[in-house]
Parts: structure tokens; C-alpha cells; sequence
């Protein structure tokens, strides 16, 4: 588990470029399922079993990320953000451009502190005044590397453990949810019904890739394994989120103050009786930002009762998340026991 955990979290997939993390989707679902396929969209559909109830479980493959947007004559790259960034977080890193002839690496540049006015200093940088240094003399050089407008854009971070089973990377959000699926059905064994596993594109976008595929599979449990923000350092109060990192999965009841999903509570009965009864520790939540893909689940076809299972990580939507392993591995336990048990 530590190691797909490195390699999905070091694969690139801005939302709409998820490929190379699809593609290991594929081969790791062939593996244990029944059936595997790849829609119109991207998406990658495992199937196991057989007949009702269906169940859609889905965790995203997409990473918050960039696009080339305009190459000046000095040989700079412009760029668009695609999802929801804190703009500072973009600031003087290390970047990956995809391009057609593979990749090419660059750093995120901005005007040095030093020569900055007092008053500037104070304020947030923002992402439409950076731009990408790739080390070219002019746009010339720039096209020869094979740099085109449109190219996706990710942050060049490694995957680093941490001190007491915690690590640290890019894309945690929502590769430790990919993880989960794959394991999952890895050790699902006996169970009544047909379990979807769906790694779905374009979540951090607006939750495209789960509507498409739940148009398709017309489930009647919906389950979006996802990361959820812990309020256990400084910075954040614990009555804003009282999850804490390593203390188990987190049952959702409310997305993003009601804009999000709204769980089914008969869902969430289901999964804390499991987690009781198997002793796996798990933590309750209610938010008031963000979303998963099962917000847009649980309103598609006729209304699918569905719920949200969060991992919690810290500092996300940066290229430093960091989530326990411990977490990761009881939400794997939690979710193989409530499907092998049932829901009724
Ligand atoms: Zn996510």
C-alpha cells in the first residue's frame, strides 16, 4: 500500500490530462475485478459481482494543476490555474509541462522580495503575475522544447515519509483515494450485489467525471472516498473541523455547509455500526467548504442515497498534503467490512 501510494502520487494529472494515472488504474483493477473499462470521459470503471444493490464507489485521479496559456517573446510561460488554489502556494516552486515530446521542467518565477515595495510585500501574490522559467533565451527555444498552448502543468514534488506513518506529497488528494479503491477491491471477497469502483477525471472542475458515470451505472448507494481537511494544527480551530490526523476515517453528513452533499443517514448508520462492530476508529464530520464526488451522485438519475468518506490530510491543495497511513488503511478495512456485511 506505502508504495502505490508513492507512485499514484508522483504520476501527473491536471484535471482533464489524468492518462498516465488512468492507465495504472487499468492494469491495477485487472488484477482483482471482473471487469474493467474506460469511458468517453476517462473515466476508469472496475466492476466485481453481480445484481443489487449496485454500489458506486469513486476517488479521483485528478491533481489541481496548470495550463500553458501564452509564451511571451523573452521566452516566459504564461499559465491558467485549473482548480481550486491557494495562489501563494504556486509561488517559486518547481513545475512539470507535459508536453508531446515528454517533459520539461521549469520553476514558477516572481519579482524577488528585494525590490519589492514595502505595501507589496504585504499582499498575496497572485497566480496571473507568475510565470514559468524553463531556462529558454526566447520563445523560439521554448517551441524547440515542444511547449504549446494548452499543455498541462504540475507541481515536480516527491513523495517523502514522514515521522509516525505520516508522509507527504503532491496529489495525496485524491491519489490516497485512488489507493483505497484498488485495495479494496483487492480484498473484497464475499459480498451480495455488484460493487462499482470508478476512478473518476475531473472532480477538482466540478465533479464532471462521477456525473457522467453515474449516468451510466445507475447505482443505488453512492460512496466518494476523498481527502477532508483535520483541524489539529495551528492555524485552524477545532471547532472549524474537530477531525484529527490519524484518528480514522471520516462518516460525512454535510458538504460545504448544504451546497455539497447532504448524506444519506441511513448510509452513515450502516458504515458506524461496521465500524464499531469490527473496532475500526473512525471520526464524524460536518462541513462548511469544499465538495466530493458525491454531491453531484446523490442528485443523478432519480436520486441516489450516497455519502462522502474522507481521509483526513492537512494542508491540501498545496504540493505539501500531509495524511497518515494508518488512515488510509482503516478506511481500506472499513469500507471491505460494510460491503461484505451489507447494506440493507
Ligand atoms: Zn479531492
Amino acid at each position: 500500500m506505502k508504495e502505490l501510494l508513492k507512485k499514484l502520487c508522483e504520476m501527473h494529472g491536471a484535471p482533464g490530462y489524468e492518462d498516465e494515472i488512468a492507465d495504472f488504474m487499468m492494469e491495477e483493477f485487472k488484477k482483482s475485478c471482473d471487469k474493467v473499462e474506460r469511458d468517453r470521459m476517462d473515466n476508469v470503471i472496475a466492476k466485481k459481482g453481480e445484481g443489487k444493490p449496485i454500489y458506486m464507489l469513486t476517488a479521483h485521479m485528478d491533481e489541481i494543476g496548470f495550463v500553458v496559456k501564452y509564451i511571451d517573446e523573452k521566452g516566459f510561460i504564461w499559465f491558467v490555474t485549473i482548480g481550486g488554489f491557494y495562489e501563494p502556494t504556486i509561488s517559486n516552486r518547481r513545475v512539470i509541462i507535459h508536453t508531446s515530446k515528454g517533459k520539461i521542467f521549469g520553476v514558477t518565477g516572481m519579482k524577488p522580495p528585494h525590490i519589492m515595495e514595502e505595501e507589496e510585500k504585504k499582499k498575496a501574490v497572485v497566480a496571473k503575475e507568475m510565470f514559468i522559467d524553463v531556462g529558454a533565451k526566447n520563445k523560439k527555444e521554448v517551441i524547440n522544447l515542444g511547449i504549446k498552448i494548452g499543455d498541462p502543468i504540475t507541481f515536480d514534488q516527491k513523495y517523502e515519509f514522514l515521522h509516525d506513518n505520516k508522509v507527504t506529497a503532491k496529489a495525496i488528494d485524491d491519489r490516497a483515494g485512488c489507493v483505497v479503491l484498488i485495495e479494496l477491491m483487492k480484498r473484497l471477497k464475499k459480498f451480495k450485489g455488484t460493487v462499482y469502483a470508478v476512478a473518476t477525471v475531473q472532480e477538482e472542475v466540478g465533479l464532471k467525471g462521477a456525473q457522467v458515470a453515474a449516468f451510466k451505472l445507475k447505482p443505488d448507494i453512492g460512496i466518494a472516498i476523498d481527502v477532508c481537511i483535520p483541524g489539529d494544527h495551528p492555524g485552524i480551530e477545532e471547532k472549524h473541523s474537530p477531525i484529527k490526523l490519524g484518528g480514522g476515517p471520516i462518516i460525512e453528513y454535510i458538504e460545504a455547509s448544504g451546497k455539497g452533499l447532504i448524506a444519506d443517514p441511513k448510509i452513515n448508520k450502516w458504515l458506524e455500526e461496521t465500524a464499531n462492530k469490527y473496532k475500526i476508529p473512525f471520526q464524524t464530520y460536518v462541513g462548511s467548504a469544499g465538495m466530493t464526488d458525491a454531491a453531484i451522485i446523490y442528485i443523478s438519475q432519480e436520486g441516489v442515497p450516497s455519502t462522502s468518506i474522507g481521509i483526513p490530510a492537512r494542508y491540501i491543495h498545496s504540493p505539501v498534503e500531509v495524511a497518515s497511513l494508518d488512515d488510509i488503511e482503516n478506511t481500506i478495512k472499513l469500507l471491505v467490512a460494510a460491503l461484505e456485511e451489507g447494506y440493507v
